[in-house]
């Protein structure tokens, strides 16, 4: 007597299974620069580990090929926010990770790969903002002093209100450098992670989404959106302002951002990276053009998601920004506009950790991810290495 059982609509054949998929040792689910990066270091401390890396996303889908690529470790007014939610030792040790997670950033591809240029960057006070400005040039020598203990650089934050009128803004009274910051083409970042990791071996399968993990002694069981399961001794899940998709009691929530391209505009002044409204909003300069971001203060309920997405109130304000203060002689035209989600959490601190026997997460970036992201994910996979 034959016996049948009833067969999902689509299953793994006996050689997609055995070889495309066999003998995977750690799966690293998302290829963000969280993934990219824990993957690299897996394989570089032990070659003959097979590494694959899971994404949703025909492209990495989430914030590492969406953002505006500053290479920044706190604006003044940034630490002085952090420091209401954060004790002084823990909002220094965040900006000691991420100047260290930018040099290992840098020491992986090199600063060719990316463009990293170091141009500083600039926050900005306008005219209502006196008071602000004022709280920062009162507590500058502190920063000095704790800030450059960290990068080796004495005299990081500097007012220079002097160089307002270079720039070309209107409405703009007041400026703090940052002399250490510097900005990276993101487009060229990725891609030159992306292509370590497959010139070392690692498999990138993109179009998987996982929607359920379950560990056990076996392995871990991992249950795709795609309708087949995979069993993998050890996961390392980097998906960010996704995680609480897989691990509800997490305490991270998403954070959408809009970022708008200009066109080329003629005779662009603007250079560096800029932060302006406590970070809230911020530009640099690209190809002659412009990327303005963020706005997520205008609308924080409507912004915590995990979709793609705009809001015309916050592209609004956007635009205004543009054309009013960053390059009121021009008339730019927009090129491009796109969204990107990060993941957040009640302090700007990643979460690194091992939650079952063989999974480790590293996610939470907090809108870091350029500078501390090669940290977070090393650290991970040195978790995963040392089970
Ligand atoms: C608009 C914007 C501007 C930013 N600007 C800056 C900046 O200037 N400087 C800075 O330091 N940081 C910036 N950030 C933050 C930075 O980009 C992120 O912190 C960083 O990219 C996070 O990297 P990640 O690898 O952890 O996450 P992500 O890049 O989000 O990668 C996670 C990946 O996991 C995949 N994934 C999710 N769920 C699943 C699943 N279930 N199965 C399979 N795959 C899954 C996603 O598709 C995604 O590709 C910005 C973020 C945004 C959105």
């Amino acid at each position: 007597m034959t016996h049948t059982t009833t067969l999902p609509a689509y299953s793994l054949s006996y050689w997609e299974r055995e070889t495309l998929f066999g003998n995977i040792d750690v799966a690293v689910i998302g290829s963000g620069i969280v993934g990219l990066t824990a993957a690299i270091h897996l394989k570089a401390q032990d070659p003959k580990l097979n590494v694959a890396i899971l994404e949703r996303g025909a492209l990495p889908a989430g914030a590492s090929t969406r953002n505006a690529g500053f290479a920044c470790f706190g604006s003044m007014t940034e630490l002085i926010d952090d420091l209401t939610r954060m004790r002084e030792d823990e909002v220094l040790s965040t900006v000691e990770k991420r100047w260290r997670g930018l040099q290992r950033l840098r020491a992986l591809i090199g600063d060719a790969a990316m463009d990293f240029q170091e141009h500083g960057g600039y926050e900005m006070f306008t005219d209502d903002e006196e008071e602000v400005y004022q709280h920062c040039i009162a507590r500058m020598p502190d920063f000095n002093a704790k800030i450059g203990a960290i990068t080796g650089r004495p005299q990081i934050y500097s007012a220079v209100n002097d160089r307002i009128d270079r720039f070309g803004f209107k409405g703009v009274r007041r400026l703090i450098l940052n002399e250490a910051e510097g900005q990276v083409h993101t487009g060229m970042m990725m891609n030159a992670l992306i292509r370590k990791a497959e010139s070392m071996g690692i498999r990138i399968f993109n179009g998987l989404e996982i929607e359920r993990l379950e560990d056990s002694k076996q392995g871990v069981e991992l249950d795709m959106k795609q309708g087949f399961s995979l069993k993998i001794p050890k996961v390392l899940v980097a998906v960010n302002g996704y995680a609480k998709r897989l691990f509800s009691h997490m305490e991270l929530s998403p954070a959408r951002n809009q970022v708008l391209v200009t066109k080329p505009i003629p005779g662009l002044k603007v250079e560096g990276c800029f932060h302006y409204d406590r970070g809230y909003y911020y530009f640099r300069n690209i190809d002659g053009r412009i990327l303005l971001g963020g706005g997520r203060h205008l609308a924080f309920d409507e912004e915590a998601t995990d979709q793609f997405g705009s809001n015309e109130m916050i592209r609004r304000a956007l635009v205004q920004l543009l054309k009013r203060i960053i390059v009121p002689d021009a008339q730019p035209e927009i090129d491009c506009w796109w969204t990107g989600i990060m993941g957040l959490g009640p302090v700007k601190k990643p979460i690194i950790e091992r939650v079952s026997p063989n999974v480790v997460v590293s996610v939470r970036l907090s809108g870091m991810g350029v500078a501390i992201g090669t940290l977070v994910g090393q650290e991970g996979a040195e978790m995963i290495l040392n089970f």
